[in-house]
């Protein structure tokens, strides 16, 4: 499921900060439906959405790149339909507090974001600048505010191989070595599996396939895992 993304004719590819990024078409997809609600399509609405997806999503990746590049290892970013992934090698001097940071420093980013954003928009109201900030600033501020909680809080959930999954896998094999794998693989299938439950009675189908998925995945995982520790 997150394994290596195809190349296509239609990815777009820029660096920021030197960093490399691929931009697989399916996200632009993805981010649209996201952004479309479920009543009439409004296209401004629905362009501000996919920007604001787009921003958050590059911010909250950048905050993982740019942190193993600060511990000395090149990153690249890929945004492609299930989010993003910043990718590292971490050829000298890795530590699990390093790689939980770098896990800790993708949704930090978007906290920023979203921190920046909501203290606009608070001092848009008490300074009485806020009737001159126009209808689609307002729906940008609305997208970016909620977007980027939320992202931040899914990622922090310890499903492998969200950020939270990172955190837990190198937090309990920091702990108990050979055995914290085992443990972080069993939190991610019940975590995966209580939300895709949830996100079902919700109605949210498309966060209940991607968590029912990625329970599965660290069930089948854990299967593998076991077999070769015996
Ligand atoms: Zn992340």
């Amino acid at each position: 499921m997150f394994g290596n993304v195809q190349e296509t004719a239609y990815d777009w590819k820029f660096s920021i900060f030197g960093i490399p990024v691929r931009v697989h078409p399916l996200f632009w997809v993805i981010a649209a439906l996201f952004s479309s609600g479920r009543g009439q399509v409004d296209f401004m609405r629905l362009a501000i959405g996919v920007a604001c997806i787009f921003v958050s999503i590059l911010v909250h990746e950048l905050g993982h790149a740019l942190t193993a590049r600060y511990f000395g290892w090149p990153p690249r970013i890929l945004l492609y339909h299930f989010g993003g992934l910043a990718f590292y090698n971490p050829t000298y001097g890795h530590t699990p507090l390093r790689s939980i940071l770098i896990s800790l420093a993708g949704p930090g980013a978007g906290f920023v974001l979203f921190g920046l954003v909501l203290a606009f928009d608070f001092a848009s109201v008490s300074y009485g600048f806020a009737d001159q900030i126009s209808h689609l600033g307002e729906t940008a501020i609305f997208f970016l505010i909620r977007i980027n909680l939320f992202w931040g809080l899914i990622n922090l959930l310890p499903v492998y191989p969200l950020d939270g999954g990172q955190v837990s896998r190198s937090l309990f094999t920091w702990m108990m070595n050979s055995g914290g794998v085992t443990v972080s693989l069993k939190i991610s299938i019940l975590t995966g599996a209580a939300v895709a439950i949830l996100a079902a009675y919700l109605r949210e189908f498309y966060i209940a396939i991607l968590f029912g998925g990625l329970a599965y995945q660290s069930y089948t995982q854990l299967k593998q895992h076991d077999f070769r520790s015996w």
